[in-house]
């Protein structure tokens, strides 16, 4: 690959891992980041047990789809399986990122879905976040079974482990992964006090047509 296209990847890996330790989504060794190369079956992520306080360019690790490691150094985490599921089901993808941000882990655990809270939720991630079944971490069953849960949307919660979002590009994913547990806040809270109130059913087609404009990222066509 071009040095500058490589270390162009590299960047916006860490572009992408960065808010998601600073908004406290990951701790040390926890999530990942990757990002799709362009017309080819390969990505850049973050590796095995990445130190986000001082992860940088160097540390990415350059992977090809069939787990085959391109850049030397360090390992690639072993859930790079649940990113290349996600990359080989969905063309439109070119960034997935996984956390285990404490609220959306909560829900996860509760095995509690989040209805539509927020018009928001919508626009970004494509209606409510589903929960995928249980499936040990680094196995192709739980890109399997994530895929499922998604749907047409671009996120979902992972039982007894997370959250998986995907989007167009690294911002669009970081975006639909602090939204999401802004969003398992907010359910967290409002079940604590006593009521949920969704958004009206009738009021989720126009956002649903904004978030094939801006978001989707399956084939859902415009209407
Ligand atoms: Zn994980």
């Amino acid at each position: 690959m071009d040095p500058a296209e490589d270390a162009n990847y590299r960047r916006q890996v860490v572009d992408g891992a960065k808010p998601i330790y600073e908004n406290g989504l990951v701790q040390f060794g926890e999530g990942n980041v990757s990002v799709r190369v362009k017309k080819a079956d390969e990505f850049f992520t973050t590796p095995s047990q990445n130190d986000y306080e001082t992860f940088n360019v160097e540390d990415v690790v350059y992977m090809k789809f069939d787990g085959t490691q391109l850049s030397k150094g360090r390992p690639a985490s072993s859930e790079y399986r649940l990113h290349v599921a996600i990359y080989q089901a969905r063309s439109k993808v070119n960034c997935v990122i996984h956390t285990h941000s404490p609220y959306a882990s909560m829900l996860s655990v509760a095995k509690m879905e989040i209805p539509v809270l927020f018009e928001e939720m919508v626009i970004f991630l494509g209606g409510p976040i589903r929960l995928a079944k249980y499936a040990q971490s680094g196995t192709d069953e739980l890109g399997k079974n994530a895929l499922e849960a998604m749907g047409e949307g671009n996120v979902c919660l992972l039982t007894n482990h997370g959250i998986v979002a995907c989007g167009r590009d690294v911002q669009k994913t970081i975006k639909a992964a602090l939204l999401v547990e802004k969003m398992a806040q907010i359910y967290v809270g409002a079940n604590l006090l006593g009521h949920v109130e969704v958004v009206p059913e009738a009021s989720l087609p126009k956002f649903l047509e904004y978030f094939k404009g801006l978001s989707s990222t399956t084939s859902l066509k415009k209407t």
